[in-house]
């Protein structure tokens, strides 16, 4: 039996609902792009995979892929001009992005020995989706050829 939810209209509610939905939507519009280019070409998958090593942003088991969305400050993005280091306490700016591309590369060594194929979309790629689309497209491809 489902309960029926009364609807609530209230003034602070419906503020809270939506600094929520903008707080999320920030958080994970780079994703929400993967998402929807994933969709376009019709692969399955799951978000925020935990049972996977390292937790990838989107994963599909069976097909054995995996990919993460990085965005390019955190993960400091080589060569691009969005992985800027703070001007004050630039050495600890240093050690943390250094710490963060050490765990990224780990967690896709975790995932290519299980034998997941697995793909980094960096955050400033999504400016041409469409090149995103054709790498995700081949990744998605190579392996239909394996099993095939
Ligand atoms: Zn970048």
């Amino acid at each position: 039996v489902r309960k029926q939810r009364l609807p609530d209209f209230s003034t602070t509610d419906v503020q809270r609902r939506r600094l929520m939905a903008g707080v999320r939507q920030a958080r994970t519009s780079a994703e929400n792009r993967v998402a929807a280019i994933l969709r376009t070409l019709g692969a399955r998958h799951r978000r925020n995979v935990r049972s996977l090593a390292g937790s990838p942003d989107f994963a599909n088991k069976s097909e054995a892929w995996s990919i993460f969305v990085n965005g390019c400050f955190w993960h400091h993005h080589r060569r691009c001009a969005r992985a800027t280091i703070p001007k004050t306490n630039t050495a600890f700016w240093r050690d943390k992005f250094a710490a963060n591309k050490a765990r990224d590369q780990m967690k896709i060594k975790a995932l290519r020995s299980l034998g997941f194929r697995v793909v980094v979309v960096w955050e400033c790629e999504l400016t041409h989706p469409t090149r995103v689309a054709a790498r995700l497209s081949q990744m998605l491809e190579a392996g239909r050829i394996d099993v095939g």
